[in-house]
């Protein structure tokens, strides 16, 4: 009978509540680069422009992840449809897709890590060409917030607790420095364990994953689909 009225009271809340769509992207760029890029992380500019201009054509409205995230908070009842555009890992081919964002004045939320931004730290290959600080700290647009990675991109399963723990603080400290961070965590390759849940929800950060699902109501759990 439980599992009747949840299915009930979950098809209510999708009845009154539009979902709200989340994005995650990595490369916006004119050229694919083997070396440095992974075929699935990437996208050429021009299909990303006709696929946002055909949401919006679709009466999608595209909203900061801090206003999705008060609307899941908040909302009894939703018809609009938004969507939030998020850019993980801080690569340096931003800098060729956050020019026409702003053009179009949609919001965008860019997940760093800390370490790269010295400009000599690399995930995999040296050829990884990330944001430098002080690229990142010149974005100051109101349409632009950043949140958190991790300092390194390392699996959180992949750590010990000492070591995600020192990676929370060394990445918050760095970026919370910034005037648009926000206090946002998104996982790595979306792995998580119940200690980094609790730890980061301890931290009062706002959780994020990649599961493919959309939002309703979820307020401690912020979901994201890929762009395709
Ligand atoms: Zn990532």
């Amino acid at each position: 009978m439980s599992g009747l009225w949840h299915k009930i009271k979950r098809k209510w809340m999708k009845l009154r509540l539009h979902p709200i769509r989340v994005f995650c992207l990595h490369h916006v760029c004119e050229k694919f680069d083997a070396e440095s890029m992974n075929q699935g992380d990437w996208m050429q500019i021009d299909e990303f422009k006709s696929k946002v201009l055909a949401l919006r054509q679709r009466g999608v409205k595209f909203i900061a992840l801090t206003e999705a995230y008060k609307h899941i908070c908040k909302d009894w009842l939703r018809c609009k449809k938004y969507v939030v555009l998020t850019f993980d890992d801080g690569y340096a081919s931003l800098k060729e897709i956050l020019p026409w964002l702003e053009e179009q004045q949609i919001p965008v939320t860019l997940f760093i890590n800390g370490k790269y931004l010295d400009g000599k730290s690399y995930r995999k290959s040296p050829k990884e060409k990330y944001l430098t600080k002080e690229e990142l700290f010149a974005l100051t647009s109101p349409l632009i917030e950043i949140g958190s990675h991790g300092w390194e991109h390392i699996r959180v399963t992949d750590m010990t607790d000492w070591e995600f723990r020192t990676s929370v603080e060394q990445n918050v400290s760095l970026l919370s420095t910034h005037p648009n961070y926000i206090p946002f965590w998104a996982y790595t390759y979306g792995t998580y364990t119940d200690f980094t849940e609790n730890y980061l929800h301890n931290q009062h950060l706002v959780l994020l994953y990649v599961d493919g699902e959309k939002n309703y109501n979820d307020k401690l759990k912020l979901h994201r689909e890929l762009l395709k």
